[in-house]
């Protein structure tokens, strides 16, 4: 059976954490990292020893090098090699206009979503390069059906956080296939998670329903799979992709 060593930034709740228990269920080693929710993080890591597997837990800033450099070295310590990174942790903020939006409000998101990605990027880029005769390394990227829909009224800046996510993995995936490293990247539509809650509207993924073709939200293990998929010697020849996972949004 395929094993492959794996981060997930944001592994603890939400999309990650149904990744590192897709990952789990695959046999592969886990590494996930959380920033402020350290139960979250432990009870993803209780579920996956309760499933026989092995994961790690490392609080990480994305938006912080240092804890970014911390978090690959101890990753590392803990798995060996890695062999495929997601990199998932994101953040929205409130619903506003534009014209509305503090700097500090524009400046967390980018922070987090967006350095935070090309932080967790460029050590990927340096540590997974490995032979061509070896299986490729995978990186994949959490974006957004928001880099294509604008999110107007909402989040015009996290959406163009994630057109930024989409245009790092063109780029990347061209820089980086010469070192045997495969970049993609997965567009969740409207997902069923903590993070509508997390910009004040707990029940957005629900009242929005009706605005997505299949007329239902998504779950986190139907965006996990493709990122599963994405991170295994399946997608051998995938590079450059950006798969929507948005009900045909
Ligand atoms: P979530 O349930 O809110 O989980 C977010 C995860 O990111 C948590 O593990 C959180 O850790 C971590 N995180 C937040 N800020 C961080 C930081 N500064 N440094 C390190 N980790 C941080 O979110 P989700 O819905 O699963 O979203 C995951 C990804 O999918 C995000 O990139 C999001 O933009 C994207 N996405 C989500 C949807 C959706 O509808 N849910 C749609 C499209 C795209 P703590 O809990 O410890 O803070």
């Amino acid at each position: 059976m395929e094993k492959r060593a794996i981060l997930i930034t944001g592994g603890s709740r939400g999309i990650g954490r149904a990744v590192a228990l897709g990952a789990a269920a695959r046999g592969w080693p886990v590494a996930l990292s959380w920033h402020s929710d350290r139960a979250a993080a432990d009870e993803t890591v209780e579920q996956i020893v309760a499933l026989d597997g092995q994961a790690v837990a490392i609080r990480a800033d994305v938006a912080v090098e240092g804890d970014v450099v911390a978090l690959f070295e101890q990753a590392e310590a803990a798995l060996g090699r890695l062999d495929a990174v997601v990199v998932n942790a994101g953040i929205v903020a409130p619903s506003m206009p534009l014209a509305e939006m503090s700097l500090d409000r524009m400046r967390a998101v980018i922070d987090t979503n967006l350095l935070g990605a090309l932080l967790c990027a460029r050590e990927a880029a340096r540590r997974l390069p490995r032979p061509v005769e070896e299986p490729a390394a995978a990186l994949v990227l959490v974006s957004s059906i928001a880099a294509k829909l604008g999110s107007p009224y909402e989040y015009v800046d996290y959406a163009a956080t994630k057109g930024a996510v989409d245009t790092l993995t063109i780029g990347l995936a061209k820089e980086l296939a010469g070192q045997n490293i495969r970049v993609n990247a997965v567009r969740p539509g409207l997902i069923d998670t903590a993070i509508h809650a997390s910009g004040g509207r707990p029940g957005r993924a629900r009242e929005l329903a009706h605005l997505v073709p299949m007329q239902r939200p998504g779950t986190p293990e139907e965006v996990a799979e493709a990122i599963l998929w994405l991170a295994g010697g399946a997608a051998s020849y995938a590079s450059g992709a950006i798969l929507d996972i948005g009900g045909g949004r």
